[in-house]
């Protein structure tokens, strides 16, 4: 199943993407919650009914006349890698590192999959990432690799968009990587059981049709179990949590000359077995300045 999340007619909810119709779980299973973290926390059974949804002759809307939502539209937590590609370790100049060298991005950051991001009023240093992300399905701590299949709920794509002086003038990438709209997610989270194997898969990333990124996430550092398993020895894994784990070499910073990213570019990033993203670049306007 492709779930997603989704705005139409005044109402922002889940359902389900099959070609271009979106099934509308509000219709469909009216006893499911209508938003992705506690359909997520209601589990198994809540998974089944939307399958049974699927299967059935519910209406359907048509793609087009909605609008697709980060699937998660507030993570819990945004977990993201560094450096966990080795072409990307050396465009960098860095070394392998010998841990998962994790950052937060802040939940304020989700994005929609094909809405436009920001070159922030506070830099013009913009720089996309194109990412295979999971979405955790199950509360869980400490849970050995051999396990982690079990608590991921889906994957998804996502843009880890990088403010690259920010990030890298102080020792933690924490603002750097969590300017507003900067994590462009989706667009749906596809279901383990479509993904049997997250570590082969082609993913490549274009910017205005141009060939950045290609790489196949076989050649992830630390597998997305690993990560599981790193992460939760320290702390617990909830429903809707995202982590991202790393891009391949071909980001626009370290090309000689720089290709940055600037008003009127378009990002877009695809996934095997999981659709693609396309994001239109826009300067910061002028209405995200607000106090209360
Ligand atoms: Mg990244």
């Amino acid at each position: 199943m492709k779930l997603i999340t989704f705005s139409q007619g005044g109402s922002t909810r889940i359902g389900l993407l099959e070609g271009n119709e979106v099934v509308d779980l509000q219709a469909a299973a009216p006893n499911l919650p209508t938003e992705m973290v506690a359909f997520l926390e209601a589990g198994d059974p809540a998974l089944d009914s939307a399958r049974a949804a699927l299967d059935s002759n519910s209406p359907r809307l048509a793609l087009a006349d909605v609008h697709l939502e980060s699937p998660v539209l507030r993570p819990p937590k945004i977990l993201a890698v560094g450096l966990n590609y080795a072409d990307h370790v050396a465009e960098a100049g860095m070394e392998t590192p010998k841990f998962p060298m994790i950052f937060n991005k802040q939940s304020t950051a989700a994005h929609g999959p094909y809405d436009p991001f920001h070159v922030p009023r506070a830099s013009a240093v913009l720089d996309y990432e194109g990412e295979l992300a999971y979405v955790i399905g199950k509360r869980c701590r400490h849970v050995p690799k051999e396990r982690a299949a079990e608590v991921i709920a889906g994957y998804t794509i996502c843009n880890d968009v990088s403010v690259r002086d920010w990030q890298l003038r102080v020792p933690t990438f924490t603002m750097g990587k969590s300017f507003d709209t900067h994590c462009p997610l989706g667009p749906a989270i596809v279901t383990s059981d479509e993904i049997p194997d997250p570590h082969s898969l082609d993913l490549r990333t274009w910017v205005n049709g141009e060939q950045r990124q290609s790489s196949n996430t076989k050649h992830l550092i630390f597998d997305c179990y690993t990560l599981v398993e790193h992460l939760s020895t320290a702390f617990t894994l909830e429903p809707g949590d995202v982590i991202t784990t790393g891009t391949p070499g071909g980001v626009g910073a370290v090309m000689s000359p720089p290709k940055l990213l600037v008003d009127g570019d378009v990002v877009k990033i695809a996934i095997d077995g999981i659709g693609e993203i396309e994001n239109p670049v826009i300067d910061e306007p002028a209405e995200t300045i607000r106090i209360g």
